[in-house]
């Protein structure tokens, strides 16, 4: 094992570790939380050693660079996860190589997903990205569109439209993430009394690096952590 790879399994195994303590706090098993590691920081080649380091759920934010590393990374094939914003003439491209959308932002673009998905005889699970801290730089929904959305979800019937994600806020401390957190955990739960049987909002997507074990606690099954994972590691 070179030097990288004993600190990237330090890291790894660092995470999990914080992540299981959060999960049995919150009443629930280690492996119903998934780790998705963002390998938006790193090359295909450090990508790969994640995998092989037993991490197979990779996320990116830019989908340009999901395609670039999706083609690339082969054996052992990871699940991907699209985290970041996605652009409607990308959606083409995308939808096949990914099993999940975290960021569905908009109805435009759960549309042309609905559309795509169509025509291409592909599904994806998608997760509603709301905007709980109401940054003006960030996309999503605002928590106010979500509940009259859920009577409608089912409309999208060529998605699984499975959760919720959130970021906690760009200048949150850690109580305020938390805050934000149990927000969308509360609306989620709201959500899921308005939507039709078939829908079920099973999954939040919340937490990075920072804030992952508090994301836990308040009912993520799904964190995102990038920057934790290539700790003292050049990349
Ligand atoms: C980059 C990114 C992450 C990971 O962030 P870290 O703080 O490095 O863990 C998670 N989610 C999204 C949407 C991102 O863009």
């Amino acid at each position: 094992m070179s030097a990288v790879q004993r600190v990237l399994a330090e890291n790894i195994a660092a995470v999990r570790g914080r992540m299981a303590d959060a999960a049995r706090q919150s009443g629930r098993a280690p492996e119903d939380v998934t780790l998705v590691a963002v390998t938006k920081y790193v090359d295909v080649d450090m990508a790969q050693q994640v995998a092989e380091a037993g991490c197979l759920h990779l996320g990116e934010s830019r989908p340009q660079e999901l395609w670039r590393k999706a083609e690339l990374l082969v054996s052992p094939r990871p699940h991907w996860h699209l985290v970041g914003h996605l652009q409607r003439n990308k959606i083409r491209r995308t939808l096949p190589l990914v099993e999940w959308i975290h960021s569905a932002d908009s109805l435009r673009v759960l549309d042309a997903l609905q559309a795509e998905a169509e025509s291409a005889g592909c599904r994806a699970r998608v997760l509603l990205e709301v905007n709980v801290a109401r940054d003006q730089a960030k996309t999503g929904l605002l928590p106010e569109d979500l509940v009259p959305l859920a009577q409608r979800l089912s409309s999208w019937n060529a998605l699984d439209i499975c959760g919720l994600m959130a970021m906690s806020g760009l200048g949150s401390d850690r109580d305020e993430a938390r805050r934000e957190f149990a927000q969308v955990r509360q609306l989620r739960d709201r959500m899921q009394t308005q939507c039709p049987p078939e829908v079920a909002l099973k999954h939040l997507s919340m937490g990075m690096s920072d804030d992952f074990a508090m994301a836990i606690l308040e009912g993520a099954t799904l964190v995102r952590v990038g920057s934790a994972l290539f700790e003292g590691i050049d990349t």
